[in-house]
């Protein structure tokens, strides 16, 4: 029998002083017939929902999928970083073997990205010759994800030549019929997408979230905000435009656009929470980016302009509830962190848990 004492949040009003765990799922009143000294663990500090990355590709390296041992050591690094849910944005490996394993994170399947040729990283996507195969494309992708889809909106277009620039993959209508699709069978659909161009044809579409978002303009993220349609601004992706800039010297123009997005995206943050966007911690982990870096994003975040109390939030109990997850709850399954401090006093506490606690489990510190 687990005990997690001190403050134990809850949701943004609610706080407990304690709760339990029995048979790996918590209980908020002491078990009947035990003692606090039955207790065979005792944790103390602030106790919070396990955390969140919906952006996190496991199973996914700088060349395409990698090997199941690679993938599980992904999964351990969020884990002890106090990851305990991830909405995965796409990966071109089967993870499906990690729902078998007490000891890892929690997944949620977006699919294989969907992309076309040589409109994205190669080896990462699905790629689709004909963007007409796009809705039967996202129904097959429905049936092996757990209720989301990843779309990739929009890539440089190389044809372009010097022109080379942000263009969007898929015509209005085909993404209309394919967000369609989706909606049928009770998936959402979210969107990688750097540019403006790519963003009104899927709000059309009725997108559900968005991924990097950074060319939202301000008539877009009011309209964004009016809709509630979540925003992951992937800050540590976006820190690396300069970078990607650098590497573009045939196509000025692209590397133009990037690099102004990459000089403003701080701004640009502070301008969506503004608006009112709900903002989600997406570490883009996987492909270029290191797994377990959750507590760097959400520094970013804050370091943007987006006040703590929003971040923590984001980071646990309230995109838990969004995606159907629970959190601290009677009977809920014992998925929680321990940190020393109150990370919405202190952010950079996140990146130092006290303890993991996964179905019950201490698997990190403690
Ligand atoms: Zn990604």
């Amino acid at each position: 029998m687990l005990h997690l004492r001190g403050r134990v949040l809850v949701d943004d009003a609610t706080e407990l002083d304690e709760v339990w765990v029995v048979d790996g799922r918590l209980t908020l009143e002491r078990p009947r017939g035990r003692r606090v000294a039955d207790a065979t663990t005792t944790l103390e500090g602030w106790v919070l929902p396990g955390l969140v990355d919906v952006h996190c590709h496991v199973g996914l390296g700088a060349d395409g999928a990698v090997s199941a041992e690679v993938a599980e050591a992904q999964a351990v690094a969020d884990r002890d970083a106090g990851t305990l849910l991830i909405r995965d944005a796409g990966s071109p490996a089967d993870t499906r073997w990690v729902d078998a394993r007490p000891d890892l994170p929690r997944i949620l399947r977006a699919g294989h990205h969907l992309a076309r040729p040589k409109r994205y990283l190669r080896h990462y996507g699905r790629e689709l010759a004909d963007v007409a195969d796009l809705p039967a494309a996202v129904a097959e992708e429905v049936a092996r994800s757990d209720g989301w889809v990843k779309l990739v909106a929009d890539w440089i277009d190389r044809d372009l030549g010097a022109e080379g620039d942000l263009r969007p993959l898929w015509p209005d209508d085909v993404l209309a019929r394919a967000v369609d699709v989706a909606h049928a069978r009770g998936a959402r659909v979210t969107a990688h997408t750097f540019s403006t161009e790519a963003l009104p044809g899927l709000l059309a579409a009725g997108i559900d979230c968005i991924e990097h978002g950074t060319g939202l303009t301000p008539e877009l993220i009011d309209e964004v905000a009016r809709r509630g349609i979540p925003v992951v601004p992937t800050l540590l992706q976006v820190g690396q435009f300069e970078a990607i800039a650098a590497q573009a010297g045939r196509y000025p123009v692209f590397a133009a656009r990037m690099r102004r997005m990459h000089a403003r995206r701080h701004e640009h943050v502070r301008d969506l929470h503004d608006a009112g966007v709900p903002l989600l911690l997406g570490t883009d982990a996987g492909g270029t980016l290191e797994h377990g870096r959750l507590a760097d994003e959400a520094a970013e975040l804050v370091h943007a302009g987006v006040p703590a109390a929003d971040v923590v939030a984001a980071a646990s109990w309230r995109t838990r509830r969004w995606l159907g997850a629970p959190g601290i709850a009677e009977g809920a399954p014992a998925d929680v962190v321990v940190y020393p401090q109150d990370p919405r006093e202190e952010i950079a506490v996140l990146a130092a848990p006290r303890a993991v606690v996964l179905r019950g489990a201490v698997v990190a510190g403690g």
